[in-house]
C-alpha cells in the first residue's frame, strides 16, 4: 500500500515513511493511494476486536517492518473493552469508546501509534514524539509511551491554563516520558515545536516527530472499533447501523468514512459538532472556510479549522450525509434528558451526538440501528456534568489510577534553546 500527499507535491511513500514522517514534506496529509476490498464474511473468524483490526489493517501496511508485529500491535495498543449499550427500548446504542487507560478515544490511537514507534525504531535511528498539548491527546500520548524502548516522548503544555487533573495527567507518566511546563500560552507551546522541527540538526538528532490526529497511526487504527461494533450489530439485525460521531478534527469520522469504504457494512454518517461551525457550514453551503476555534463545553473539539477535512475533501466529500451542529445550551438539556430518561451519564462530548440523533427526523431515526459514539469518560467533565445533573460521576478504576501516581516536570521558558537543552536531557 502506497501513500499520497493530500497536496499532490510530495513522493508517494510507504506506511512506515508515512507514519515517521507524520506530515508529508509539502504540508499535505497522506492518504491511501487505494483501499483494500473486504467483505463481512471476510471477519468471521475474528470475532474480538484485536484480531479483527490486525486483519482489517494488515493490507495498509503490507511489505513494511510493521506488517509482522501488526497482530501483537493491535494485542496489546487494544487491550481494553468497548461495549456499547443501548439506551432505552427503541434509543441508539452508545459505542463507549472510553475505557482506556487516559478515559478518552485517544488512547486508541495514541496506544497504537506508539506501539509502531517502538516497533520501527533503531538505536542509530531514534524517535522522540514532541507534542504539544491541551488536553487528551498528551494525556494518551504520554501514557502511551511509557515503558516503550525505543521511542521516546516529550509534552510541552503551557503553566496555568490547564485545568489541575488535565496537568496531572500530562505529567505522571514514568521513561520515556517528559512534561515540560511551558512559560507561556499554548501558541507559544506550538510555536516552539513547531521551531524544533525546523532546526534539522536538532530534529535529526532526536528523531523528532510528531503525534497529532494527522498521522496515519492514528487515523487508521480507528477504523477498528467502528469496523468491529457494525458487523456485530449487522450479524444481528442484517441491517447497517447509522453512525453518529462527535466530530473536531474529524479523525475519528474520517476513519469511519474509510472503513465504508473497505466494505464494512456501515450505513450513513452523520457528525455532531458544537458550536463551531466550520464544518455545519461547510455541509450547507459547499463552501469550506476556517475560522479561529471558540470555546465550548465540548471542549476536546473546540476546532475551528478540523485538520483531516483536506482527506476528506479529496477522497470524497460526499462521504457525510448531514453535519449537526450543538450549543452548549442543547449539549447540556441533552446531558440531564439522558441522566433523566435512561439514568445515562453522558460526557458533553457524547451528548452532542445524542441530541444529534434525538433531531433526527422519526422515519430516519426508526429505519435502522443508530451507534452513537462516546469519546470521553464523564468524570474527565465532572464540574459540566454535574452542574447539569447534580451528581459527580463515578470516577473509573483508569482514571483513580491515573491519580494516584506521582507527577514529575520541568519548567523551561518559552525558547528554543531551553527546549533544546531539555531534549538533550532526555534519555535515549
Ligand atoms: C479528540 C476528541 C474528539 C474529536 O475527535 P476528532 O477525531 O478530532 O474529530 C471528541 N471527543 C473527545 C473526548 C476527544 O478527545
Amino acid at each position: 500500500m502506497t501513500y499520497l500527499s493530500t497536496r499532490g507535491q510530495s513522493p508517494v511513500v510507504d506506511a512506515q515513511s508515512a507514519l515517521r514522517a507524520g506530515a508529508a514534506p509539502d504540508g499535505g496529509l497522506y492518504l491511501p493511494l487505494s483501499l483494500p476490498e473486504f467483505s463481512p464474511k471476510d471477519f468471521d473468524d475474528t470475532p474480538e476486536l484485536p484480531r479483527l483490526a490486525a486483519r482489517l489493517l494488515a493490507p495498509f501496511f503490507a511489505g513494511t517492518d510493521l506488517a509482522d508485529p501488526l497482530p501483537q500491535i493491535c494485542g496489546s495498543a487494544f487491550n481494553f473493552p468497548v461495549p456499547r449499550v443501548q439506551l432505552g427500548e427503541t434509543g441508539p446504542q452508545v459505542l463507549e469508546l472510553f475505557h482506556g487507560p487516559t478515559g478518552a478515544f485517544k488512547d486508541f490511537g495514541a496506544r497504537f501509534l506508539f506501539r509502531c514507534f517502538d516497533a520501527i525504531a533503531r538505536t542509530d535511528d531514534p524517535i522522540t514524539v514532541l507534542a504539544a498539548t491541551s488536553g487528551d491527546t498528551g494525556g494518551a500520548v504520554g501514557c502511551a509511551a511509557e515503558g516503550s524502548r525505543q521511542a521516546g516522548a516529550v509534552i510541552l503544555f503551557p503553566k496555568g491554563r490547564i485545568s489541575p487533573f488535565q496537568e496531572h495527567q500530562l505529567c505522571c507518566w514514568n521513561d520515556p516520558v517528559r512534561a515540560l511546563r511551558v512559560d507561556g500560552d499554548f501558541d507559544a507551546c506550538q510555536v516552539l515545536v513547531k521551531a524544533a522541527f525546523a532546526d534539522r540538526d536538532l530534529s535529526a538528532r532526536h528523531g523528532l516527530t510528531s503525534a497529532n490526529s494527522i498521522s496515519i497511526g492514528r487515523l487508521l487504527p480507528q477504523m477498528s472499533y467502528w469496523a468491529h461494533a457494525s458487523l456485530e450489530i449487522w450479524r444481528e439485525t442484517g441491517e447497517t447501523p447509522g453512525l453518529i460521531i462527535p466530530t473536531g478534527n474529524l479523525g475519528n469520522a474520517f476513519a469511519a468514512v474509510l472503513a465504508r469504504d473497505c466494505g464494512l457494512p456501515i450505513g450513513p454518517i452523520h457528525l455532531a459538532t458544537n458550536a463551531n461551525a466550520t464544518l455545519s457550514d461547510w455541509h450547507i453551503t459547499g463552501r469550506y472556510a476556517a475560522r479561529p476555534s471558540i470555546a465550548t463545553l465540548a471542549n476536546a473539539m473546540d476546532v475551528g479549522a478540523p485538520s483531516n477535512f483536506e482527506r476528506l475533501n479529496l477522497h470524497d466529500p460526499e462521504a457525510i450525509h448531514r453535519v449537526h451542529r450543538v450549543e452548549d445550551h442543547d449539549i447540556q438539556t441533552r446531558i440531564r434528558q439522558t441522566f433523566e430518561d435512561e439514568g445515562y451519564i453522558a460526557c458533553p462530548h457524547t451528548a452532542t451526538a445524542l441530541e444529534a440523533y434525538h433531531r433526527l427526523p422519526d422515519a430516519q431515526r426508526e429505519a435502522r440501528p443508530w451507534l452513537v459514539g462516546a469519546t470521553a469518560d464523564p468524570y474527565k467533565f465532572a464540574e459540566t456534568v454535574e452542574a447539569v445533573i447534580g451528581e459527580t460521576p463515578p470516577l473509573p478504576p483508569a482514571l483513580a489510577e491515573v491519580k494516584q501516581r506521582p507527577a514529575r516536570v520541568s519548567d523551561i521558558p518559552a525558547d528554543l534553546d531551553a527546549l533544546a537543552e531539555a531534549l538533550n536531557l532526555q534519555p535515549a
